[in-house]
C-alpha cells in the first residue's frame, strides 16, 4: 500500500493535525516528490515560516527529513524535504496501537457504544448513546456495545 494513501484516513489526518498543525496534511501531500520549503510555500500559498513549522514538527515525529544542498549560484544552503515512508508507517502503527490500547482500557471500565458501519473512531458513552436513541448520528444504523474483542479485531485489521 502506498503510504500516502494514509493521508485519506480520517484518523491519520486528525492525529497529524493534532501533532504537526493544520498545514501538515497539505505539506505531506506535496511531498510525493522532493521539494524545497520555499516551493512548498509557493504551491500552498502560505508563508514559508508556516511551512517550516509544519516540516520541523513532522521531522520531530520522524515522518520527514531533509537533504542539504548548496545552491551553485548563490552559495546558500537549500533544504530539500522528503517523506520517510518506513518511519511514517511505524509512527502510524504506534499512534494507533496506543489508541486501541486506550480504548481497551476504557471498555473495561465503562460501557461504550459504537456504530458497526462507521467503525470505532467515534465511540459514545451510555448517556450520549441514549440521547441519540442508540442510533448512529452519521448513518442512522443501530449503535452496539463495544467490547474488547471488537477493538482487538479492528486493531488487527489495521495492520
Ligand atoms: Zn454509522
Amino acid at each position: 500500500m502506498d503510504i500516502m494513501n494514509y493521508l485519506d484516513d480520517p484518523q491519520v489526518r486528525k492525529a497529524l493535525i493534532d501533532k504537526a498543525g493544520e498545514n501538515a496534511i497539505a505539506v505531506l501531500q506535496l511531498l510525493r516528490q522532493n521539494l524545497k520549503d520555499e516551493e512548498i510555500a509557493e504551491r500552498l500559498g502560505v508563508k514559508v515560516s508556516d511551512v517550516r513549522v509544519a516540516l520541523n514538527k513532522l521531522a520531530e515525529l520522524g515522518i520527514v527529513y531533509y537533504k542539504r544542498k548548496r545552491d551553485k549560484e548563490t552559495g546558500w544552503w537549500q533544504y530539500e524535504w522528503l517523506v520517510d515512508a518506513k518511519k511514517f508507517k511505524s509512527w502510524i502503527d504506534r499512534e494507533f496501537n496506543k489508541k486501541y490500547d486506550d480504548l481497551i482500557r476504557r471498555v473495561q471500565e465503562e460501557e461504550l457504544y459504537y456504530c458497526p458501519s462507521c467503525g470505532i473512531s467515534h465511540t459514545f458513552s451510555f448517556d450520549e448513546a441514549a440521547d441519540l436513541f442508540f442510533k448512529c448520528p452519521v448513518c442512522g444504523e443501530g449503535l452496539e456495545v463495544l467490547d474488547e474483542e471488537t477493538v482487538l479485531a479492528y486493531k488487527k485489521k489495521r495492520k
